[in-house]
């Protein structure tokens, strides 16, 4: 091996496995995304929008004018154990595969009565004309999701920024969630391998588990093929950082580093920002040529 494709499977390259754009959630075009991922000094690239790869041609043609390397991916919305939303990232996908396309298509065929609902909810607390206004902020029509709505409220002045505005109206309890089935783990997986991906437990530290119900989704994913973990992600304490790299050895997962950056001002962590990876783990990225 010599040394340029040595640093390529190497825990210090700066890779960024999972962001967004206006095909879902993000604010920037798949073009914006990889332009400031390339400036930020990213080698390697997922673009994973939300149940959604209609941004992944723009994305890759992009990272090719620019000599970014580019990996195509897709983060999955699951529902695990009845009421539990999970996020699984697909990388190294055929975007053309057409049981992927026709399982995101039922994922995202949801999506626009639950927004209405979402707006039903909101509107008997006090917050009018909730669904028209997300619609403003949406730039695909079939992807509307609570960021949406989060950016409508904040634009009323009704909270201080994006994040506050989930802990009062949109996360789990508050009076804007709307319970909603999305695909199972087992589907999703599907999907994925016969795709030819590789699927990663997007931000396991988000999902507000107890120690014990994340062994046992971790054991469950693992069973049904599941290849790594994100350790590194925006959301992640340091703390965080440790406890998942210290569960992805124990459960023989690669792992990832993963923004999650949604755009400017409103993520996290900008793209290519994080820490490397933890020496002794194994990159995600060493699984896919
Ligand atoms: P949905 O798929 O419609 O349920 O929306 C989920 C999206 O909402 C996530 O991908 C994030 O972009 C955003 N989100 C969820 N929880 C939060 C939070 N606490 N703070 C900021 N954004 C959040
Ligand atoms: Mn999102
Ligand atoms: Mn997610
Ligand atoms: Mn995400």
């Amino acid at each position: 091996m010599n040394v340029a494709t040595d640093v390529m499977f190497s825990a210090a390259l700066n890779a960024d496995m999972h962001c967004h754009s206006t095909y879902s959630d993000g604010l920037l075009s798949p073009a914006e995304v990889v332009r400031r991922a390339h400036a930020n000094g990213v080698e390697l690239l997922a673009l994973t929008d939300h149940d959604e790869v209609g941004g992944l041609s723009e994305a890759r043609r992009t990272a090719n004018e620019l000599g970014l390397r580019f990996v195509d991916g897709v983060e999955i919305s699951v529902s695990w154990d009845d009421d539990t939303t999970v996020h699984i990232v697909a990388l190294g996908i055929n975007p053309d595969d057409a049981g992927l396309a026709a399982g995101l298509a039922q994922v995202r065929s949801g999506r626009d009565a639950r927004a209405m609902q979402m707006a039903a909810e909101l509107d008997k607390v006090g917050i009018h004309g909730a669904y028209e206004g997300a619609l403003r902020f949406v730039g695909n029509p079939a992807l509307v999701s609570r960021a949406h709505f989060a950016r409508y409220i904040a634009e009323q002045g009704l909270a201080r920024d994006v994040k506050s505005v989930f802990d009062h109206w949109l996360a789990k309890g508050k009076p804007g969630y709307v319970a909603h089935s999305w695909a199972t783990l087992d589907q999703a997986l599907g999907w994925i391998h016969g795709a030819g991906g590789v699927a990663v437990l997007a931000h396991p530290g988000r999902f507000r588990l107890s120690g014990k119900e994340l062994r046992r989704l971790l054991g469950e994913f693992k069973d049904q093929g599941g290849s790594a973990i994100e350790v590194l992600s925006g959301a992640h304490s340091a703390q965080q950082v440790s406890e998942f790299a210290r569960l992805a050895q124990e459960f023989g997962f690669a792992a990832s580093r993963a923004s999650d950056f949604h755009g400017p001002g409103e993520s996290w962590i900008d793209l290519g920002r994080l820490p490397p990876l933890p020496d002794k783990l194994t990159p995600v990225w060493t699984l896919f040529p």
